[in-house]
């Protein structure tokens, strides 16, 4: 399980910060690795340069140096299969699903022996879940029979698994293996573009982006702070710039002060 870490002050001009606690935005399972109009006012920042954007995540860690998750989990299968079915849902949705889930099906075999009708008993909350209990059921079977019960931690082998994307896979590198992925998401991709941190047309180009311009010293909790900025701070109607820590960073032109 992962604990919810609470932010702290970082200075006299960083205004308190809501819960860092990592929301999970992932592609539904089998759909194109694609945010639909991410930023909503279309902004495409230049991008910054390296000492700006050491700035800004000198900052984001001085805020909150360890930010994380909030989708319960015990070892790499059970997160595999919780950032699956979070995908349109809500992670305190899915976690109350799991709780007991997790206790009865936490590897590949006992999910098969669980079968695709009592899975979907402790799903059937969650959005989806036909269709998610079958990739669930899928993976699982592949999982068994091709990796020997565990959880393969290549981008490649993980996205050919059924119901997990690029987007999926990338959480799940993140946060399993502590491998400085990138999962870019709607939250990410309008930060990105508004502040000029990590600019891109689409979101693999924002991807490419932070792995390019970030130091890599921020590389391994960049997702988790910019999701976090995006979602509580930079939200897309009206971006919260009186109260943003690197409001005197940011290249946005119609910030809201
Ligand atoms: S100053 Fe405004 S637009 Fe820039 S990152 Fe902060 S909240 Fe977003």
């Amino acid at each position: 399980m992962i604990a919810v870490v609470q932010s702290g002050p970082a200075g006299d001009m960083a205004p308190p910060l809501p819960p860092f606690a990592l929301p999970l935005v992932v592609n539904a399972p089998g759909a194109p690795y694609h945010v639909a109009n991410p930023s909503r006012d279309g902004a495409m920042a230049k991008q910054l340069d390296y000492h700006t954007i050491r700035e800004i995540f000198t900052r984001f860690q001085t805020a909150e140096a360890e930010p994380k998750g909030e989708l319960n989990h015990v070892n790499a299968y059970t997160l595999t299969v919780a950032v699956a079915l979070s995908a349109q849902a809500t992670d305190a949705g899915v976690n109350k699903a799991t709780d007991k889930l997790f206790k009865v099906a936490d590897t590949p075999q006992k999910m098969l022996d669980l079968g695709e009708e009592g899975l979907i008993e402790h799903i059937k909350t969650i959005g989806l879940y036909r269709n998610k209990a079958k990739n669930v059921m899928k993976m699982a079977r592949i999982l068994v029979d091709d990796y020997g019960g565990e959880v393969p931690n290549s981008r490649a082998a993980l996205e050919s698994l059924p119901g997990v994307g690029r987007k999926t896979a990338n959480v799940v590198l993140n946060m399993w293996w502590h491998y400085p992925a990138q999962a870019v998401d709607t939250h990410i991709f309008r930060f990105g573009n508004r502040s000029g941190v990590c600019p891109g047309k689409d979101v693999v180009a924002v991807e490419r982006a932070i792995e390019d311009n970030i130091p890599v010293d921020f590389q391994q909790h960049a997702h988790h702070w910019m999701i976090l900025h995006g979602r509580y701070t930079c939200v897309a109607r009206k971006p919260k710039c009186a109260a943003c820590l690197i409001r005197d960073l940011c290249q946005f032109e119609e910030k809201n002060l």
